[in-house]
């Protein structure tokens, strides 16, 4: 017999293509009259387009957020937020600009609407992960969580192919998780099957033509549902590890999500065959690790933490920081497993496989190479 508990979602959702022209309505609906837009420096663009949609509702734009969401940057938007008085927050863009309105908001109680650029899932968490000195904390706060998110498809499509690639695997990793979690509830399963099939679908065209409206609505779809599950349910072991090392090393996010995902999934294949059979519906492979590494590599996307700007003699650091907090993997966590996991993954080698298994599936690979990566060089 099953049983499960199934914590339900806040959030109210517009999906389609040209729905941030309804983001003054949503923010009206919210009772918000005065809305703080909150960017990357890179997307200033996009937040200017939407303070001119929201006219005389807009009382200013904040455009330093960055990754992991450092304290001190979080103090300068609030000082901000509270000398333009308001009364709301809109953020634009990936997790960065997300990770920023929930901080403000967690530190003021304004409510949130986002409006996200990339497939990172974090408009739909109450998780607040915040950086002091190198060290990286993460909370599930109620005031975290955005009210109302709108999905434009059409904001997606200036997303470079490269940076689109490991965001979206970014979600897989998310919808994996869920897939094993240890509080995963029937419609958690569904919702990351099904996001895993609509990113598996999508990515490799979106590597190909970033420009296609339909594959771009499809991993939109996909990273909505893996973000959703990311929210409901617990993650174990690979977000740990991204976590640790994007904390500690301030390794970029998706490229570590990228990265270290299919060394996970081959050191927790033999604790989760349920979870496991999932992902290999959606990604078929003689091996489940083999066929992501495949996958991730074969569009395009860094393999190698060492290319990320890992440090080797890290690994050590790492290992001891993801074993240190106790917290639940479907395997249990060992330094030495752990250590054995990262050396893999900083060197760029192919993930454990069991006897038998096949090579990485090389069908995705794109001529010629797109590249990854540079920016964070
Ligand atoms: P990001 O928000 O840093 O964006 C990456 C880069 O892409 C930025 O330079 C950004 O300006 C640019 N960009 C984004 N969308 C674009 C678009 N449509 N067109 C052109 N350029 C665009 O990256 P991310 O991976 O989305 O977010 C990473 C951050 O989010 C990390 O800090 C991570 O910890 C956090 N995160 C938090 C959660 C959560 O639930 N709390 C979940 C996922 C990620």
């Amino acid at each position: 017999m099953k049983t499960f508990v199934h914590r339900g979602q806040l959030t109210k959702v517009v999906f389609g293509s040209g729905t941030r022209a309804g983001v003054p309505e949503e923010a009206d609906l919210l009772g918000c009259r005065r809305v703080l837009v909150v960017c990357t420096p890179g997307q200033t663009d996009q937040a200017a387009e939407m303070r001119d949609l929201l006219g005389a509702a807009a009382v200013g734009t904040f455009a330093e957020a960055v990754p992991h969401t450092p304290v001190e940057v979080t103090q300068q938007a609030v000082a901000y937020a509270r000398s333009v008085e308001a009364d709301s927050v809109l953020a634009v863009g990936g997790g960065s600009a997300i990770g920023l309105g929930k901080a403000i908001a967690v530190r003021t109680g304004l409510p949130q609407l986002a409006l996200p650029t990339t497939y990172a899932g974090s408009e739909m968490t109450p998780i607040l992960g915040e950086t002091e000195g190198n060290r990286k904390t993460t909370r599930r706060l109620p005031e975290a969580r955005v009210r109302t998110v709108v999905y434009d498809i059409d904001l997606t499509l200036t997303f470079p192919a490269a940076s689109s690639v490991v965001s979206g695997v970014n979600a897989m990793a998310h919808a994996v998780e869920a897939l094993y979690a240890r509080d995963r509830d029937p419609l958690a399963f569904l919702m990351a099957g099904e996001a895993l099939d609509s990113l598996v679908r999508s990515l490799p065209v979106i590597a190909r033509r970033p420009d296609d409206a339909e594959a771009r609505a499809d991993a939109l779809y996909g990273a909505w549902l893996a973000g959703t599950c990311l929210g409901t349910v617990g993650m174990a072991l690979h977000h740990k590890v991204c976590h640790v090392l994007g904390g500690t090393f301030g390794l970029p996010h998706a490229e570590t999500h990228t990265v270290v995902l299919p060394h996970v999934v081959a050191y927790n294949r033999p604790a989760a065959p349920e979870a496991m059979a999932r992902v290999e519906r959606a990604l078929p492979a003689d091996d489940v690790a083999s066929g992501l590494f495949g996958f991730a590599g074969g569009l395009g996307a860094p393999t190698a933490l060492r290319d990320l700007g890992m440090p080797e003699q890290g690994i050590e650091e790492a290992a001891e920081l993801i074993v240190r907090d106790g917290y639940w993997n479907p395997r249990p966590v060992d330094r030495t497993a752990v250590r054995d996991l990262l050396t893999r993954a900083w060197a760029g080698e192919a993930p454990r496989t069991p006897p038998g298994a096949g090579r990485p599936r090389t069908d995705f690979v794109i001529e010629p190479p797109i590249t990854t990566g540079a920016r964070h060089a």
